[in-house]
């Protein structure tokens, strides 16, 4: 067993002893338009949303594991949010007082998988929310970040950059993501939010080393089931 236990998936904060359990994870796609011109697919108009269970969470250290019915497993770095207050049709001027606090993760996909449902008309769940398939950073709290939309996003394999972009080209911002995730979905405390990759995703190979960061934030790394 990779997952930790429920209360062993609480994230944490730096400087804190805030300690919140991770309730249900949202999932920006195509949040960046040029990862939606790589994966050949439309800029949205509105956001896309998916959903990740919980139980896909694993920490700095952890491993992630690929698994046996697919071949193409690929890394997305992306900020993720944390709701520290929760609500419902949250305005987008207020949107930041929601969130508790920001960091990183990877938004590990079953490209292989992904594919045949997108094509078969299917959910995405099992390309998305696979076991191990949300590596987390600690989180730092919001005070500390001056702004959301103007943080340094990179991931590296085996020390190697291979996406590096800037929340600053997010197609919706934080205050945008926020207000629209919870006119679909009330937030409550412990939920977080993916909110897209940039450019740059690729193959994840057994034995790798993948390391997300997020400029002042902080980073994971995960490595890679042999
Ligand atoms: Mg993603």
């Amino acid at each position: 067993m990779n997952a930790p236990s429920i209360a062993a998936r609480a994230i944490t904060f730096r400087d804190s002893t805030l300690s919140l359990p991770v309730r249900k994870i949202v999932c920006l796609g195509r949040n960046y338009a040029d990862h939606a011109r790589e994966m050949k697919a439309p800029v949205p108009s509105t956001p896309v949303l998916f959903l990740k269970p919980s139980t896909a969470v694993i920490f700095d250290g952890g491993t992630v594991i690929r698994p046996s019915f697919s071949k193409e497993m690929q890394f997305e770095a992306e900020m993720v949010l944390a709701i520290g207050r929760g609500g419902s049709k949250i305005p987008e001027e207020s949107a930041r007082d929601h969130v508790a606090g920001y960091g990183v993760g990877i938004d590990m996909t079953l490209r292989d998988v992904q594919a045949e449902a997108k094509k078969a008309g299917l959910p995405w769940a099992v390309a998305k929310g696979f076991d191990t398939s949300g590596p987390l950073s600690t989180f730092v709290l919001s005070e500390e970040v001056a702004n959301p939309n103007q943080l340094s996003l990179t991931l590296s394999v085996n020390g190697e950059i291979r996406q590096n972009a800037n929340t600053c080209s997010m197609i919706f911002p934080t205050e945008q993501i926020v207000s629209f995730v919870s006119s679909i979905f009330t937030l409550e405390e412990g939920d977080l939010i993916f909110t897209g990759t940039p450019e740059g995703v690729g193959t994840a190979h057994p034995g790798d080393l993948l390391t997300a960061s997020l400029e002042s934030v902080g980073s994971v790394t995960v490595k890679v089931a042999g």
